[in-house]
């Protein structure tokens, strides 16, 4: 502290003096100003030529008291006040009598801090304002998502297609089903059902890939559409299972059908962006009986294509009640 002292009274303390903003007036004791540095200039022209330090502060309490200057003091004032006392600057106020008698007053402004708070006082308004904006905002997005949720729900629930293979989906393949158990129980028609699996299908993507797994199911999809007429249908069941409904066919009829779809799919190449895929396929097939639901006709089909994967896979298998 000692050699910033030495360092300020023996090297430009009039430069330093002049860059600061506060402002620091060297006066007399009785207040005359000998000296200022140049944060004062601009107030200099407003004050009277044979002015003293007193009249910095019209306020008598500041006047009065501290006319003396004799002491060292600190505190906040406005100087150069307005008519109502508030106007003015307001300043941190220091007197700093020297040994000379002579007396060193240093006052910093502070009278930015009102307008700074207005400034504060508008922008926390703002963001206030802007909290509220983005909080309806927010709300109203929510409400969009809802109503985006409940629009895809209605789309889904009267979609019937399967994107990936464009045929029925499970959902219209299900419903036929059962329309087909209750014409076949009314009409004691015929009605079998097969589910189509594909072989080793994991494998298939684990080795080449889900896309490549993809352009198979599509393959699949559109051999079933050229294979399979009317009054056959065939839906996507799951991922890599298709339903067939064959109504007015029995399980003989179904077998061949099922055998004809092993070989094209045997046969066919499935080429995919990088390669050419080879697939099998295998079947189960159930023929409806008159105690059957669309659950239990189901449930028989897929017990039969269960012992198609048993047996080897790449084959049919029908599964009757009894059996
Ligand atoms: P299995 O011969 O016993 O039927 O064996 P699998 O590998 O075909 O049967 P598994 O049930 O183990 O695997 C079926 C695979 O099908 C798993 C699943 O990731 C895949 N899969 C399901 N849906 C899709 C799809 O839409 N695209 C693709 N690429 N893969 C699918
Ligand atoms: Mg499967
Ligand atoms: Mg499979």
């Amino acid at each position: 502290m000692k050699d910033f002292e030495t360092l300020l009274s023996s090297h430009g303390l009039s430069a330093i003096l002049n860059h600061i903003h506060a402002i620091v007036i060297l006066a007399e004791k009785d207040g005359a100003l000998i000296a200022w540095n140049r944060a004062f200039e601009p107030f200099k022209a407003n004050f009277p030529a044979d002015g003293k330090l007193g009249d910095l502060f019209t306020d008598s309490v500041d006047t009065q008291s501290r006319s003396q200057f004799k002491k060292m003091e600190r505190w906040v004032t406005h100087i150069f006040p307005g008519e109502d006392k508030q106007t003015g600057l307001l300043c941190d106020c220091m007197l700093l009598p020297l040994e000379n008698e002579q007396v060193l007053f240093v006052a910093e402004l502070i009278n930015s801090a009102p307008k700074l708070l207005d400034k504060v006082d508008r922008l926390s308004k703002q963001v206030e304002v802007f909290k509220n904006e983005s909080e309806t905002a927010k709300k109203l997005a929510r409400r969009k998502e809802v109503e985006m949720s409940g629009v895809m729900a209605q789309a889904s629930e009267i979609s019937h297609v399967d994107a990936l293979t464009l045929l029925p989906n499970r959902r219209k393949v299900l419903r036929q089903l059962e329309d087909e158990v209750q014409r076949a129980q009314r009409y004691h028609t015929p009605l079998t059902v097969s589910i189509l699996d594909v072989d080793h299908f994991k494998k298939i993507n684990d080795t080449h890939g889900h896309l490549a797994g993809d352009e198979a199911l599509k393959q699949i999809g559109q051999i079933l559409t050229d294979c399979i007429r009317h009054p056959d249908m065939a839906g996507r069941y799951g991922g890599e299972e298709f339903l067939i409904l064959l109504p007015s066919s029995d399980a003989t009829a179904a077998a061949d059908q099922a055998a004809r779809l092993c070989k094209q799919i045997r046969e066919t190449q499935i080429q995919t962006a990088e390669q050419i895929l080879q697939i099998t396929v295998s079947v189960g097939i159930a023929e409806y009986q008159p105690t059957d639901t669309w659950e239990t006709i189901l449930h028989r089909a897929d017990g039969a294509l269960y012992d198609a994967k048993v047996n080897g896979r790449d084959r049919w298998v029908i599964k009757n009640p009894q059996t």
